[in-house]
């Protein structure tokens, strides 16, 4: 059975005593449902160390935002996968569109971050999603598709740890949703692109999380589509009881 999973992505928010503040309440607060339900909280990086001790008797996972394409070297500013693993990090986002778009990353570089991950025995949470125009022009499952190369690449034991987290561009911060019906058909058809090109059983093993302004008022209905295998949250994040209310909609 695939992993239902709700992951917070804090993104460049709270400085060090509120990461700690907010990370305490989520211990205190979060209650553990089924165990192939997983909350996943992926802060700035000055946080891992901490909450790495906060979580580490808890069922709650750490994840990161962001890792780099090199085990170790002459990258001043940057966190290898290594590093996170020596911190307990069990997830990293790949490929979040603002990192795309800000960051120039393209798809040699998503992989080389992906391999690292999985070499280091973390679980990318690989991010695509199209932006508003393409939505309008009908290209979006061109668009997907293409991202979506990177992981191909992949050996089908590697791409078995990977999650896939479907962010349309315009529904991300927007506060604008895509309905539960739009989640459902490219969740749909990116479980048919794993089918295609991994297989069947593969695909219905990979878990793949919606995210673009997800909350607790919305996630219910966006959490019973078939397809949809839980969210990556963003601003909903920021507050222990939103982020909660989410987990519990799971
Ligand atoms: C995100 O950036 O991954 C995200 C989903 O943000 P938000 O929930 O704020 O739209």
């Amino acid at each position: 059975m695939r992993k239902k999973i709700v992951a917070g992505n804090w993104k460049m928010n709270k400085n060090f005593l509120e990461g700690i503040d907010l990370a305490k309440e989520l211990v205190e607060k979060h209650q553990p449902s089924e165990s192939n339900k997983q909350l996943v909280v992926c802060p700035p990086f000055i946080h891992t160390a901490a909450l790495s001790e906060l979580f580490s008797a808890t069922s709650i996972e750490l994840g990161a935002q962001n890792c780099h394409t090199s085990d170790k070297g002459a990258y001043t500013g940057e966190i290898s996968a290594g590093m996170l693993k020596s911190l307990n990090a069990k997830y990293c986002l790949v490929g979040h569109s603002e990192r795309r778009a800000n960051f120039f990353e393209d798809n040699q570089e998503l992989f080389q971050k992906c391999k690292q991950l999985l070499a280091n025995d973390i679980r990318p949470i690989f991010c695509c999603g199209e932006m508003l125009e393409d939505r309008r022009e009908g290209a979006y499952f061109d668009v997907i598709e293409d991202q979506l190369e990177v992981l191909w690449k992949l050996s089908k034991t590697d791409f078995q740890k990977v999650v896939i987290a479907y962010e349309p561009i315009w529904a991300i911060g927007t506060g604008e949703t895509a309905t539960a019906a739009q989640a459902q058909e490219v969740h749909a058809f990116i479980r048919s692109q794993v089918a295609k090109k991994m297989d069947v059983t593969i695909a219905e093993n990979t878990s793949i999380l919606y995210g673009g302004s997800c909350k607790a008022s919305n996630a219910i209905e966006l959490f019973s589509k078939p397809d949809v295998d839980g969210g990556l949250i963003g601003g909903a994040a920021l507050q222990a009881d939103e982020i909660l209310a989410i987990y519990n909609a799971l």
